[in-house]
């Protein structure tokens, strides 16, 4: 019987072999704690008919329960180091594809649709590298492919910010942005010993899975655009934000009490006190009145 790619005698051994260390500029610290990787695939309900991709499969260990588990594993790998790795100890599975691509520039919707086939389909289940962790967050939910669920490990600290309430601390232009797609679930906690080398940090494993926004518009973007200025100076009031962002003319300043008293929110308040359909009544009132 093979032992598991994330046994942590066989990861040393095959850091070892390779004469490689965990790289900090790719974030990488590998899993080597296999009731954590059976707690990922349970989260991610995985079944022999889900598509799969990973982010940074690193040296394969959780690529290889996903492979098991699902019917195909696509997995982006930055590390050019870490492919040649992947050639030999994901050798046995024939179900699992690696690109060496930064998943950054991936047109994510394309790929997905030559691998999988058109619209079929996807979980993306990854270990995620922690300095990137927002911008492929966001790149995921604003790709415009049919996602079925995502389950994600990242750092606590910013796992707490997708699920805050508004007026806390954690609360911001990632709850907001998250709130629009995606119900939000934490599915496992994970100590920083599960992990070589153990990150300076706790971890977090999230589950998203889509919803249909409560209140869609057509360009989400623009919504968006507009929380982040809400947040520019988050102890600043939304007047003060509003009026750095569109300017102090009288003219706009008509526009936006009115735009403010349509939307029924008062001027003083903070940003982080403002709900996702909040900022969108707000988003709506200040197009309607051309500002
Ligand atoms: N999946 C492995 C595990 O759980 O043990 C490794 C996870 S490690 C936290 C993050 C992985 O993401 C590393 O393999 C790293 O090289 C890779 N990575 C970093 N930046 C990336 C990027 N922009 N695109 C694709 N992969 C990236």
């Amino acid at each position: 019987k093979t032992i598991d790619i994330a046994s942590p005698a066989r990861t040393q051994a095959i850091l070892n072999q390779y004469g490689l260390r965990a790289k900090k500029k790719f974030g990488q610290n590998f899993l080597t704690d296999g009731n954590i990787l059976s707690g990922i695939v349970d989260a991610a309900n995985l079944t022999k008919e889900d598509h799969v991709v990973e982010i940074g499969p690193g040296i394969g260990g959780l690529t290889e329960y996903l492979a098991r588990a699902a019917k195909d594993v696509l997995a982006f790998e930055i590390d050019s180091d870490m492919v040649k790795v992947l050639s030999e100890t994901l050798a046995p599975y024939d179900n699992v594809e690696v690109r060496e691509q930064d998943v950054l520039e991936a047109d994510l919707k394309t790929v997905f649709a030559e691998t999988f086939g058109e619209g079929e389909p996807v979980k993306v289940v990854a270990n995620l590298p922690y300095y990137i962790t927002t911008p492929i967050l966001l790149a995921l939910l604003q790709a415009g492919f049919n996602w079925q669920q995502l389950v994600v490990m990242m750092q606590k600290e910013v796992a707490d910010r997708l699920a805050a309430k508004p007026g806390t601390k954690e609360y911001g232009v990632l709850t907001v942005m998250l709130d629009y797609y995606a119900q939000v679930e934490t599915a496992l906690k994970v100590p920083a010993a599960a992990f070589n080398p153990a990150p300076n940090v706790d971890s977090a494993v999230v589950s998203l899975t889509p919803k249909p926004a409560e209140r869609p518009v057509e360009k989400p973007a623009k919504l968006f655009s507009l929380v982040k200025s809400c947040f520019a100076h988050r102890r600043k009031s939304l007047w003060n934000n509003l009026t750095q962002r569109f300017g102090k003319e009288e003219e706009t300043k008509d526009k936006l009490h009115a735009a403010l008293d349509e939307a029924g929110i008062d001027q003083g308040i903070r940003a982080e006190r403002l709900t996702l359909g909040e900022f969108t009544d707000l988003f709506l009132a200040l197009q309607k009145h051309g500002v």
